[in-house]
């Protein structure tokens, strides 16, 4: 049986001052539901004050991204190393926003998937098609690649240590969440995809669903079978409404 997971993709919002007041909400929110795991996946200068409110609660806390690199001469960038010194267990990998804003590709998101991995985190790895793959009937195809990948460069075996999430473009950032069944769909297809190469890994592998997710349609895509939880944006920025899409997921 699958625990189901909730992570909350803050992206570029927050200060001080906000985290605080929803970092505090969510304590307090989610600490009785003990039967599903949560992530906050905050901005880089926010992991100290991260870290400091999440320690010794139930709600684990990641990143957004990092680099491939251990360390060098790479202004800007954010190594594995210094993401694990903040105690995140989880990052983000290959979300749509950087490869289509920051021109991640399928090779540099499967460098930073694999430096993850090689550095001790859970990569949350994002798949999804746009609007105009969908409509060509393409879907299987962008996302299967994608899934592959990853497959193809380090084996089944890495996603024991690692989270898939399907985020269509289309439903991301918009008011046009995936139905239930139209996530599902796509959720079953890279549960086989796995399954083809290694069918207890695929069995294992939670699978979150992420674009507009509500509290309101939260327990209806979370109560399908291949559904794991999901990758919240903007309502992760809501206390009231992360913690009741955690109150689903548990
Ligand atoms: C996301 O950014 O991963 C996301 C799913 O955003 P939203 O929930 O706002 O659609």
């Amino acid at each position: 049986m699958r625990r189901k997971l909730v992570v909350g993709n803050w992206k570029m919002h927050g200060s001080i001052a906000e985290n605080k007041a929803l970092l505090d909400g969510i304590v307090a929110g989610v600490r009785e539901y003990l039967n599903a795991d949560y992530v906050v996946c905050a901005p880089y200068p926010y992991l100290n004050q991260t870290q400091s409110l999440l320690q010794g609660t139930n709600v684990a806390w990641g990143a957004q991204n990092l680099c491939s690199t251990t360390d060098g001469a790479l202004t800007g960038a954010v190594s594995p190393a210094m993401l694990v010194d903040y105690g995140c267990t989880h990052v983000i990998i290959g979300h749509s926003e950087r490869r289509n804003l920051f021109h991640e590709t399928d090779d540099t998101a499967a460098a930073r998937f694999n430096a993850a991995i090689n550095a001790g985190l859970i990569p949350i790895f994002c798949m999804g098609e746009s609007a105009e793959e969908r409509e060509s009937d393409w879907t299987d195809y962008i996302v299967g690649r994608q899934l592959d990948s990853i497959i193809r460069r380090f084996g089944p075996h890495v996603l024991k240590n690692a989270v898939l999430a399907y985020e269509p473009l289309w439903a991301v950032g918009s008011d046009t969440p995936a139905t239930p069944e139209q996530a599902e769909e796509v959720h079953t297809f890279i549960r086989k995809r796995v399954a083809r190469c290694d069918p207890e890994i695929a069995a294992g592998v939670r699978i979150l669903y992420g674009g507009s997710v509500t509290p309101a349609n939260a327990p209806k895509l979370f109560a399908m079978p291949d559904i794991d939880g999901g990758l919240i944006g903007r309502a992760s920025l809501k206390i009231d409404d992360f913690v009741a899409i955690c109150r689903a997921a548990n």
